[in-house]
């Protein structure tokens, strides 16, 4: 199963993604994390990234998508994926549909975790005390909130527009979001 999971930053995608890879056994492909991990690593890179990912701004487009492709090309993809944190823009989205087009791989579904905004500043926050992640400042937590109202947002249209779109209600105990995720990927009986 190929799976994008939305939502804004704090709307709990790195935590639902990380039990639908166990639930579906298909890898978790976070872009944060795989942009953390060059950061860490000193790469190229990772020092382009850097500044950017600490100021709550998006790295660009081109570096994105070479990390994607190299990523979604790996064997371990071969049952599908559950993609969290790309596309974060209109022009990633399009990307990603010709990628998926070029491989013969659609995607099956895109899931938004909705949570509403005083939440997703309180639970990043929470977050900020206990991992310590350099973006988690209050100017930058501001700055990505702006981004994904102006740039993610229409992503979440894009899927609409092409009937892929579930919106899942992200307020609540982790167990019972993940079980509504989860029912909104049961095969529904009544297609077309
Ligand atoms: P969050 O969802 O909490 O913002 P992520 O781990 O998904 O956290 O992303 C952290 C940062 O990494 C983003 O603010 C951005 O700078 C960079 N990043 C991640 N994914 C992308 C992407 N698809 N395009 C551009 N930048 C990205």
């Amino acid at each position: 199963m190929r799976l994008v999971l939305l939502g804004a930053p704090g709307s709990g995608k790195g935590t639902q993604a990380a039990r639908l890879k166990e639930h579906l056994q298909v890898p978790h492909i976070s872009t944060g994390d795989l942009l953390r991990a060059e950061v860490a690593a000193g790469s190229k890179l990772g020092l382009e990234a850097k500044e950017v990912m600490a100021r709550g701004e998006l790295v660009s487009d081109a570096i994105l998508l070479g990390m994607l492709e190299d990523r979604v090309s790996r064997a371990d993809t071969a049952n599908g994926f559950i993609l969290d944190g790309y596309p974060r823009n209109l022009t990633q989205a399009d990307a990603l549909d010709a990628l998926l087009k070029r491989i013969g791989q659609p995607m099956d579904y895109a899931v938004q975790l909705d949570v509403p905004t005083e939440l997703l500043v309180e639970r990043i926050a929470g977050r900020a005390a206990a991992e310590g992640r350099a973006d988690d400042n209050p100017e930058s937590v501001r700055k990505r909130l702006e981004v994904y109202n102006t740039q993610t947002a229409p992503v979440i249209e894009f899927y609409r527009q092409h009937g892929q779109l579930t919106v899942v209600d992200g307020v609540g105990a982790l167990d019972e979001v993940f079980n509504r995720v989860v029912s909104a990927l049961a095969p529904t009986a009544d297609v077309g």
